[in-house]
């Protein structure tokens, strides 16, 4: 039993989620002077998605708004050079094509050299003397060199301390159970105790729907995908490589300290859970490897799958719900949530507290009603009635 004896129950902000879209808002809220309170299912945070990521910063990667968002979020990683641990290390990415996939890998890269001037274009030629383990194949290559590594455990730990030291609280093995409105107040129902709070935020994943239920709305439609990944040992010396990635998403491979990562780049739709990689998708990931290169791998040393989760449109969902008071969503962040969490959270922060919006949206380059719930209730956006007591 946990004992919630010492935390306060009536906030203006109840956070639902400790994964890193959580704890980042929540850090840029209680760093605002707002009381808020996050509450989480399991016994620790970042037991789903956070943590089971590739944790890699590429500015090529998603939709044009994912692409933007991250790119906003080059200075905030940047300058988490001068912490200690710093929060990225240099690591290069390339996006590879074949024939078929010549088309889409042009596109990518005359859509990110507008972003980013450091994006190079390599020829089968250019492929052949850098990575001479590539097969013939493999046809084109964007080369990204300033993507990094992410650590996203001190990420998270640093967005972390940042709201304990803004006064928030954080409730671990609450899983929200139940709520409903009381005037203009929530109040949320976990197994030990009953908060109340003026504002909910939606940070729950690839639960993000169940919890919209929840409070009685109609679900937006947001998709857990699940994604495999396994580290192996493989024959090739690789420590010093880029991220490769297939540009028609069959696979990506990550060097680490601990070995290859591999992805087969899956997508299977999956009820939210704890998900896990299977003999089958350990075998796929294995295969694509060496269907890709001139290399074998070796052993497995560990296997993992996480859910990515999608709007239908495949862009982030941030905003408040036109069909209900008080409910806002920071949800749908598919395989990009850690690469955009600091703009996604600023950005949420500042429409949750109705405050001046991020210098980076002055570019206009982004509209509010691409990322606005509103833009997937259709025909639905006029006021539902939610659980009102
Ligand atoms: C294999 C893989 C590779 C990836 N690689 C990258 C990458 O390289 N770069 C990148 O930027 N992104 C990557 N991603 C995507 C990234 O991991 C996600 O976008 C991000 O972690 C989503 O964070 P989140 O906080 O929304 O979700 P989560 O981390 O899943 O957090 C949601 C939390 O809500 C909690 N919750 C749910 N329901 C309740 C409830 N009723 N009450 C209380 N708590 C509740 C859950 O327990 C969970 O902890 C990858 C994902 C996968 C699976």
């Amino acid at each position: 039993m946990v004992s919630t004896a010492g935390t306060p129950k009536n906030f203006t902000y109840l956070v639902i989620g400790g994964g890193i879209a959580g704890v980042s808002v929540a850090a840029e809220l209680a760093a605002a002077g707002e009381s808020t309170v996050l509450l989480e299912q399991e016994s620790q945070l970042a037991y789903h998605t956070t943590g089971r990521s590739a944790a890699i910063f590429l500015e090529t990667y998603g939709s044009r708004i994912f692409r933007l968002l991250t790119h906003y979020s080059r200075d905030f990683y940047l300058n988490s050079l001068r912490d200690d641990p710093p929060l990225i290390a240099p690591r290069g990415a390339i996006f590879v094509a074949r024939d078929s996939g010549l088309a889409k890998l042009r596109k990518l890269h005359d859509e990110v050299a507008q972003l980013t001037d450091s994006v190079r274009w390599l020829s089968a030629e250019d492929l052949r003397r850098e990575f001479p383990a590539l097969r013939e194949d493999w046809v084109a290559g964007a080369l990204e060199p300033d993507a990094k590594d992410i650590d996203v455990h001190a990420l998270h730990q640093s967005y972390l301390r940042r709201f304990r030291r803004g006064g928030g609280h954080v409730v671990c093995n609450s899983p929200v159970l139940a709520f409903r409105r009381e005037a203009d107040i929530w109040v949320v129902q976990t197994p030990q105790c009953v908060y109340r709070a003026k504002t909910l935020v939606n940070c729950a994943g690839a639960w993000a729907d169940e919890i919209a239920c929840l409070a009685g709305l109609t679900p937006l439609g947001i998709t857990p995908l699940k994604r495999s990944a396994i580290l192996a040992r493989v024959d090739l010396e690789m420590a010093a490589w880029p991220y490769i990635g297939d540009v028609e998403e069959s696979f990506y491979f990550k060097p680490s300290k601990q070995g290859l990562l591999i992805s087969p780049c899956d997508e299977t739709p999956e009820p939210a859970s704890d998900v896990t990689a299977d003999e089958m998708d350990v075998a796929i990931a294995a295969d694509r490897f060496e269907t890709a290169l001139r290399g074998k791998v070796i052993s497995v040393q560990a296997r993992w799958a996480g859910l990515r989760s999608f709007a239908p449109d495949r862009n982030p969902v941030i905003g408040f719900d036109p069909r209900c008071d008080g409910f806002f969503w920071l949800a749908g962040q598919g395989g990009y949530g850690i690469q955009t969490a600091p703009a996604m959270a600023e950005l949420a922060a500042a429409l949750l507290r109705q405050a001046r919006l991020p210098a980076f949206m002055d570019r206009n380059e982004i509209g509010l009603e691409e990322i606005s719930p509103t833009r997937l209730c259709g025909a639905n956006s006029a006021k539902e009635l939610c659980h009102v007591s």
